[in-house]
């Protein structure tokens, strides 16, 4: 068995994994990549975040087309689900190849295969042309996390994982979905949108737990208004079939609920993958829950190795496992650096798509603040009105005394874009009056949230201040 030697080795090549890399061989560091798919780019690239964008993007345009008639355009759009496919794998293809050439252009060796820890500084890889050993000063494990399989739903054929899904094998007639957090409820709208009858499952009382309520009531409405039923306090119990047609069956205020369907969604959480590596060997040490155990350098409990993104647990957002990567290349390129960010944001491409930074009103007091609170609505937005996309608001949190921002959620269209600026604003520690004062272009949709900020001090000029609510529990 041959010996490579690298000064960092990062396992994955997810957006954890290759920025990692990257960011080491910018700093002059001898690195290799190690991945066990043909492609690089994780699952954001190849099955998660980008695939199922364009899926999202396709089926608004759809949806989008179908509700100009008020402009005095009608089409009913035909949808072609081969063709929607071939768009989505150039997609795939044009990112994952675009990862590969960086990695070449920056010096990183990419290594194809499975990696396993045989010692702390040492793996062995294992290739379709058999096996070598690794050495490295550091690693930066990045294998990311995988969907969780429920009991009597073994993902193959009629039921689908989230990766199944975003593959566009058919859009069924008849789709369940296990799950009412965001990716049941992001392929759920897509499907809907493409023609299938949606049935959502969710066992807790509301979808999207831990997301505002009131953008969670938005995007209740919207699954409404396409028909998509939706079965809250549900808990999916198994499968059966009918008459040649399949039913899942589900435990709803204690009945058994039986609901036909031709395609069943899995989407009930990830799990992180750290199967085969072999880090019990070598004594990196995990958390109850399995995730593995990092501080706020991202340095396990063996000096040397490294962790970051799914695999160090929730949020499970790729721009988090970036991040890390970055912090944690930092570090053994030895840079005094650590954890640090303000805020992570996220963007969840419901319909409407919801975008979210910072700390809710309840959080902010649970932080010890007195928080004041400032709401706008796209209904009154110039630019929303002008495009038709008029569903949604600002909603912005704020420190009363010294009127530091503390968090933002956005809902409506373009939301995910449109929080962009709160995390820029939170991370410059900026206050109310600073959004307030910044000249926004007009008409645009961030001027929604530099309205919601003069809300919160009682001033916004397109809509009338309102007295302050009695804060719940004030
Ligand atoms: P999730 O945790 O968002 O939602 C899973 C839902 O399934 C929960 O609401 C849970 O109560 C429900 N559930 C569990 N068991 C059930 C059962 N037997 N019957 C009915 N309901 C059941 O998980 P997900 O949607 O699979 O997504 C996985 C992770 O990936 C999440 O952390 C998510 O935030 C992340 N992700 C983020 C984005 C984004 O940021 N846009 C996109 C995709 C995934």
């Amino acid at each position: 068995m041959g010996t490579k030697s690298y000064d960092a080795v990062a396992i994955g090549a997810g957006m954890g994994g290759y920025v990692a890399a990257i960011r080491l061989a910018q700093m002059g560091k001898k690195v290799a990549l190690v991945e066990k798919e043909a492609t690089l780019g994780g699952v954001c690239l190849n099955w998660g975040c980008i695939p199922s964008k364009a899926l999202i993007a396709a089926a608004n345009l759809v949806d989008d087309l179908r509700g100009a008639a008020r402009r005095g355009i009608s089409a009913e759009p035909k949808v072609d689900p081969v063709k929607l496919r071939e768009f989505k794998i150039e997609v795939v293809k044009k990112l994952t190849g675009g990862v590969a050439l960086l990695q070449k252009g920056n010096g990183v060796e990419v290594l194809k295969g499975s990696a396993a820890f045989v010692a702390p500084n040492a793996i062995e890889v294992t290739g379709k042309d058999g096996a070598e050993r690794v050495e490295a000063g550091a690693f930066i494990v990045a294998t990311g996390a995988r969907p969780v399989e429920i009991p009597g739903f073994p993902f193959g054929g009629d039921i689908w994982s989230a990766k199944d899904a975003v593959d566009l094998p058919e859009v069924p007639r008849r789709l369940a979905v296990i799950g009412g957090g965001v990716i049941g409820l992001e392929l759920g709208t897509v499907y809907a949108k493409l023609g299938s009858k949606v049935t959502v499952v969710e066992a807790l009382p509301q979808l999207l737990t831990g997301i505002d309520l009131d953008a969670v009531r938005l995007v209740q409405k919207g699954l409404r208004q396409r028909e998509v039923r939706v079965l809250l306090d549900a808990k999916a119990k198994g499968l059966g079939k009918k008459s040649g047609a399949l039913v899942l069956v589900a435990e709803l205020e204690g009945k058994e609920e039986p609901i036909e369907c031709d395609k069943v969604l899995v989407a009930v959480g990830f799990r992180p993958f750290t199967q085969g590596l072999g880090l019990d060997k070598v004594g990196v040490k995990l958390t109850p829950q399995g995730f593995v155990q990092v501080d706020e350098r991202y340095q396990t409990s063996v000096p040397g190795i490294f962790a970051v993104g799914d695999l160090t647990g929730a949020p499970f957002l790729a721009h988090k496992a970036a991040k890390e990567g970055e912090i944690a290349a930092d570090v053994i390129a030895g840079k005094k650096t650590v954890r640090d960010w303000v805020a992570m944001p996220a963007g969840i491409f419901t319909d409407p798509e919801i975008g979210a930074v910072g700390l809710s009103e309840e959080q902010a007091q649970a932080a010890g603040y007195d928080p004041i609170v400032g709401k706008f609505s796209f209904g009154a937005l110039g630019r929303a009105i002008a495009i038709d996309h008029t569903e949604g608001f600002v909603k912005v949190v704020a420190d009363r005394a010294s009127k530091l921002l503390l968090g933002a959620v956005f809902v409506g269209h373009e939301a995910a874009d449109l929080v962009a600026e709160a995390a820029l604003a939170l991370e410059m520690a900026a206050t109310l009056e600073d959004v307030a004062l910044t000249v926004h272009a007009h008409p645009t949709l961030p001027e929604a949230f530099q309205e919601a900020c003069l809300a919160a001090m009682g001033e916004a000029v397109h809509m009338l201040n309102r007295p302050e609510r009695p804060r719940k529990g004030a």
